[in-house]
């Protein structure tokens, strides 16, 4: 299976979701694209619930990455929506993140095109609003590699 296609009503959905994303891939590199206000972060915060984090996850807009440890190994969050050059990415030591075992998820990272690695997921998230269940999102799922071939089977199962 190369992509799959799911819509998401709600944080409580989206956060759910986000957590068989996380279950799913437990080393890798995830792409999330889509607006201001997509849901990213909050896909986001599921990922790292399914690895025991429960608190809140504050964006990196400033910092650009924002690591967490767990037991089952470190999750990076970046979020390049400020990123003024990719070089910006070398300066700060890139490789070394993607270079271990450790699960990447990359808000905005057209911004770090050529600089960054290939994702095992690509995650497209737009609006939908539906006359009977309300706003929600729709939440594209594009596999890049066999890793990610594997995840979707999961999450789809
Ligand atoms: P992004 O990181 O893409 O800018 P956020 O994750 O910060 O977006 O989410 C922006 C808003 O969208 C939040 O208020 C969140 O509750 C809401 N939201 C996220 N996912 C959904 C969904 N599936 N249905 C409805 N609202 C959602
Ligand atoms: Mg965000």
């Amino acid at each position: 299976m190369k992509s799959l296609d799911l819509t998401a009503y709600g944080e409580d959905a989206m956060v759910a979701l986000g957590q068989r994303i996380g279950r799913a891939l437990p080393v890798g590199v995830i792409y999330l694209e889509g607006n201001l206000g997509a849901g990213k972060t909050t896909l986001t915060r599921g990922v790292l619930n399914s690895r025991g984090h429960s608190g809140a996850v504050k964006s990196p807009t400033y910092t650009l990455v924002e690591p967490y440890e767990f037991d089952s190994g470190p999750v990076y969050h970046f979020d390049l929506y400020r990123l003024g050059d990719p070089e910006e990415l070398e300066y700060m030591g890139i490789r070394d993140y993607f270079a271990g075992p450790a699960l990447c998820l990359v808000e905005w990272p057209a911004r770090g095109q050529g600089v960054l690695p290939r994702p095992d997921l690509q995650v497209k998230v737009g609006v939908v609003n539906d006359a009977a269940l309300g706003i929600g999102r729709t939440i594209a799922l594009i596999a890049q590699t066999p890793a990610g071939v594997a995840a979707l089977a999961e999450i789809a199962d």
